[in-house]
Parts: structure tokens; C-alpha cells; sequence
């Protein structure tokens, strides 16, 4: 393959070819990745950058938590931050500098171990530090704004900038992140809090989560953002949708936002119910509901 890509040659990290991203997401669908590379530092990802053919699109994949590919795969390279250097953390006075690979749950240990408070919430969301920052994820009152101090980011020339929070515009599951932008690092805002508070809290928060949500089955989270005023899945369930199903796709029984692969479904039936969903919403309350897991690549 490096005859066909001769620039492949010069990078340290690993590359797969039509891998398919069933294997890296939560629902466990999705269709081949042309080419899959894991770079091994952040100069390995620059040359990629700078190297690779100008018409090869990248699309860059953290934890795969809050997205459906679709059965046809992603064309192009898909980017995976997972080497050691991208999973580090450094540790400052009342700030912590997560690389972007570190899935989020590394925080369960290393919050209690070092009294690092404020940041809880964040280790109990599937995923990694890198993809917070498109949806501005949060839980338990608290999202990725309040704690944000700074984000290193490498842009399509491979070019380093350090961006401030103002600059991501970041809302209600929404942010300005450039479409090119790849996350290499977050600096955190946290305090110092007894070990005991912090492994109450991240307990509380597991508890929650494991009674009101499908822990430990295939889906990516929410499907819809919540309208303003609304909870979307009052919405679902005042309409009837929530008994739907297509092929192996269904709400949880847990939580009828929440759409589950049972094993079975394909990419299709996942976006097939989804949008089914919606219609039937928009149908019975005349409210829209606006997708929150990120729906890419092509269909078969
Ligand atoms: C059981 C369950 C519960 C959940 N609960 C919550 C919750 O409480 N709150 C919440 O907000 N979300 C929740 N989610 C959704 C999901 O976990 C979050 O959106 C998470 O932040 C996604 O991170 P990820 O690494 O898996 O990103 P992915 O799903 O892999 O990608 C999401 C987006 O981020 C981009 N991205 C990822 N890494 C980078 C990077 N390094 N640079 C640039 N772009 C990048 C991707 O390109 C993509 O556009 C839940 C999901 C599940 C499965």
C-alpha cells in the first residue's frame, strides 16, 4: 500500500486499510474506513497532514460514543488519537491538561488518587477528552464550558493554535468547532477537594446512570437534543413513538431517548427508526427534534 501511498512510508504510526468501524463505535455499525491511521505523536500527526493527498478528506474519531457511520463506511482516513502520547495527562496547580485520546473514564481513578475536584461529571461520560468539545458535552448540571480553560488545536495545514473557550462559542450540545480542527490536548479548571467528596460524587453519578440509562449496551447516548422547554424523551413518549422498531433498532425500555442496537441492526435501521421517531413527533406535538448523535459517512 505504501506504493500507493508513498508518503505512508515516512509515518510512525499505525495504518489499517477498509477497516471497518463497527469495530470503534459504541452501536457497533458502521461500514470500512478507506484507510485508518493512528498517529504515533503530534509530529506524526503534522506530517500526516502535510504530506497526504490534498483531496483525501479525514475525519477524526475519538471513543465513537456519539456516533452512527453509516453501512457504506467513511471515505477517506479516519484519524485515532490513541496512541500513549495523546492518552497523557499533566498535572497543574487547580488545572489539568487531558491529551485528547485519554478516554474520559481514566478520571475515575485519577481524580480521588490526586484530590482533583470539579471534574467528576466529565468522567462519567462515555468517550475521550477530544470528543467533548463538539457537543460541548455535559451531565449532572454541569458541560464542558464551565471547566474549560484552553484547547490545543491542530488545523487541516498542521499549523498548532491555543484556543480560548469564547472562541468555541460553546452552548446546549452545539459549538463553533471548525470542521477541520482536531483536538490535541484540554486544559481544565479544577479545585482541590477531599478524596472522600470526590469518590462519593463519582459513585452517586455511576448509580445514577447505570438505573435510569442503558449502561453496557450498544448505543450512542441521546439521540435527540432536548427542544427548548422540552425533555425530547417526554416528547417520544407523549407521541407513541416509543414502541417503535426497525430490524434490530429500538428505544432503550431505560430511557426512550436512547436508541439500542440489540445486535442485530444495521446502520440503516438505526437512522431509519430515528427518523422515524422524529416524524412521528413532529406529527402528534408539532415539535422538531434535532439529532444529538452525529450521523456520518455513506449509506451502502
Ligand atoms: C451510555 C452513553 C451515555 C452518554 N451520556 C452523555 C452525557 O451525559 N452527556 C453528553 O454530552 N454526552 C453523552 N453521551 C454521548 C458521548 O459520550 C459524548 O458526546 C462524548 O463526548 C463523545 O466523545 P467520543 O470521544 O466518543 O467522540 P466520537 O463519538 O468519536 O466523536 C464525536 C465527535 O467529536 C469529534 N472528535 C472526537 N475526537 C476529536 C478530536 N480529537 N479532535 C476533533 N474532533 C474530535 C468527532 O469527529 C465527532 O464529530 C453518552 C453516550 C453514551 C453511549
Amino acid at each position: 500500500m505504501s506504493q500507493k501511498w508513498p508518503f505512508l512510508a515516512n509515518l510512525k504510526g499505525k495504518v489499517l486499510f477498509d477497516e471497518p468501524l463497527g469495530r470503534h463505535t459504541w452501536l457497533g455499525v458502521g461500514g470500512p474506513a478507506d484507510m485508518m491511521f493512528f498517529p504515533e505523536d503530534e509530529e506524526d500527526l503534522r506530517l500526516f497532514l502535510e504530506t497526504k493527498p490534498k483531496d483525501m478528506p479525514y475525519f477524526v474519531l475519538g471513543g465513537g460514543s456519539n456516533i452512527l457511520v453509516r453501512d457504506g463506511g467513511i471515505r477517506g482516513c479516519v484519524i485515532k488519537l490513541s496512541s500513549p502520547y495523546f492518552t497523557q495527562i499533566l498535572f497543574k496547580k487547580n488545572e489539568l491538561t487531558c491529551f485528547s485520546g485519554m478516554p474520559n473514564s481514566y478520571l475515575k481513578k485519577i481524580l480521588p488518587e490526586y484530590h482533583i475536584g470539579g471534574l467528576e461529571f466529565l468522567a462519567s461520560i462515555p468517550g475521550t477528552v477530544g470528543g467533548l468539545v463538539k457537543t460541548n458535552a455535559g451531565c449532572f448540571s454541569k458541560e464542558l464550558k464551565d471547566v474549560l480553560l484552553k484547547a490545543r488545536i491542530m488545523d487541516a495545514s498542521g499549523s498548532i493554535k491555543e484556543v480560548l473557550p469564547e472562541e468555541l462559542h460553546l452552548s446546549y450540545r452545539s459549538s463553533s468547532f471548525a470542521k477541520d480542527w482536531i483536538v490535541i490536548a484540554l486544559t481544565l479548571k479544577s479545585t482541590n477537594s477531599p478524596k472522600d467528596e470526590i469518590l462519593n460524587t463519582l459513585e452517586t453519578q455511576a448509580l445514577y446512570r447505570k438505573l435510569h440509562q442503558p449502561v453496557g449496551e450498544k448505543t450512542a447516548g441521546s439521540l435527540f437534543k432536548n427542544p427548548a422547554g422540552y425533555h425530547a424523551w417526554e416528547l417520544i413518549k407523549q407521541s407513541g413513538a416509543d414502541g417503535l422498531r426497525v430490524g434490530g433498532a429500538k428505544l432503550s425500555d431505560k430511557h426512550c431517548n436512547f436508541m439500542v442496537n440489540t445486535g442485530t441492526a444495521s446502520s440503516e435501521d438505526l437512522e431509519t427508526l430515528g427518523n422515524q421517531i422524529a416524524q412521528t413527533v413532529k406529527e402528534k406535538t408539532g415539535v422538531l427534534l434535532d439529532w444529538e448523535v452525529e450521523k456520518v459517512g455513506q449509506n451502502k
